[in-house]
């Protein structure tokens, strides 16, 4: 395109050179004022291509610039939160460049992925439970034994129900065609609590997802999505209770209702003071790490209580319990790693892309969660068989 351009540009400039001069003598003089239209209308086309590809050229290069990583040093106070981080930041990026920058490697780049693989892993596992869980549940045959002494016991004119009620056909393995086990199905226990405690996961990963990609943009976009992130910290906490605490006291509505009522007072506490602008600076990373934890750290009350309500009698309680002890480490680990900012204080500048604490804490978020879905799926199941008299 260069040798061309150079060639016609030549031509031009003898054409206009000649006319200049009055080289041409045997033209007629509307054929020289035609060829100086062309020359001249000529001219200007390729003026004006050399200046759209010098503007281009310029663009890209100013594209480059602008959007280039920065060191800590260069960045504005809102996104000066790790000093152990010491470059490969995004700083005042447009919305574009911001969202596609989830594709390239950065600082947030795991942040961003850890948190929204794991909101996609809880909206599957979300919707695994709603279409497997059971409609209806079938009661243990203890349930059934019980129900049938009762039955004799109370209704002894029906003489034939002793018969299909015997234990053999309770168990499933009898041959009567008349008493069927579907006849005792019972309603199972309400699913909410369940789908609060999912829901909060999947509020609190999504949230912190899109804080840590949109938060370089402004100020105002920053302070906006943190307090979203502490929103959805505290959702998640909370909504971690509510399963354990409704399905080892759903026979017991008066302990039920208060310590679902505590923990939700707490949670409200803790929303409203992440609101305060002063909550969100760095010199406050060690009062937020043991806010939540503190928070987390309460569920060990109505835990113990559960122990002592139901002692040796249900083992259930005992599964979940070193579930919840698993849990409860992964989440206290997560907040130590969190405000101590291990490992990148030993070694700054190291670990700015793969490995901070920050990352490590995403992920420990995640683990512990899950670890407390698998929990909640054994109360779940557990109450669902165990049924309770007051419903
Ligand atoms: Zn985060």
């Amino acid at each position: 395109m260069g040798a061309s351009a150079e060639g016609e540009e030549d031509e031009v400039v003898s054409a206009v050179d000649e006319s200049m001069v009055g080289g041409s003598t045997t033209t007629s003089l509307g054929q020289q004022q035609q060829q100086e239209m062309v020359a001249a209308t000529s001219a200007e086309g390729e003026n004006f291509k050399r200046q759209v590809s010098s503007r281009d050229k310029a663009y890209r290069l100013w594209s480059k610039v602008k959007y280039q990583l920065v060191k800590f040093e260069a960045l504005p106070e809102h996104l000066r939160d790790n000093e152990y981080i010491l470059g490969h930041y995004r700083a005042n990026w447009p919305l574009g460049p911001t969202l596609l920058s989830i594709f390239s490697f950065h600082n947030e780049t795991l942040n961003i992925w850890t948190h929204l693989l794991g909101f996609l892993l809880f909206l599957g596992l979300t919707i695994f439970t709603v279409s497997k869980l059971p409609r209806y549940v079938e009661p243990c045959i203890e349930q059934l034994l019980r129900m049938r002494t009762g039955i004799i016991t109370s209704l002894p004119s029906y003489l034939h129900l002793p018969h299909c009620l015997d234990s053999s056909s309770l168990s499933g393995t009898g041959s009567s065609e008349n008493c069927s086990v579907s006849l005792f199905v019972q309603k199972h226990v309400t699913r909410w609590p369940f789908f609060v405690f999912l829901g909060g996961a999947m509020f609190c990963l999504l949230s912190s997802t899109t804080c840590h990609l949109f938060s370089c943009i402004s100020a105002r976009w920053s302070s906006f999505l943190l307090r979203l992130d502490y929103i959805g910290i505290a959702l998640l906490i909370a909504g971690s209770f509510y399963p354990p605490v409704y399905y080892s006291f759903a026979c017991s509505p008066f302990l039920r209702n208060m310590y679902l009522c505590v923990i939700t007072t707490i949670a409200i506490g803790t929303v409203m003071v992440s609101l305060l602008p002063v909550f969100q600076t760095s010199k406050y990373r060690t009062f937020r790490a043991s806010l939540f934890f503190g928070m987390g750290i309460s569920g060990v009350v109505p835990c113990i209580h559960k122990l002592f309500l139901y002692k040796e009698s249900e083992p259930v309680l005992y599964q979940t319990l070193y579930l919840e002890v698993l849990m409860g480490l992964l989440y206290g680990l997560g907040a130590l790693v969190y405000a101590t900012r291990i490992p990148e204080r030993w070694k700054p500048g190291m670990f700015d892309i793969f490995g901070n604490s920050h990352q490590l804490f995403h992920v420990l978020v995640v683990a512990g969660a899950y670890t407390h879905y698998e929990s909640g799926l054994l109360y779940l199941k557990w109450r669902d068989v165990k049924g309770c008299d007051t419903w």
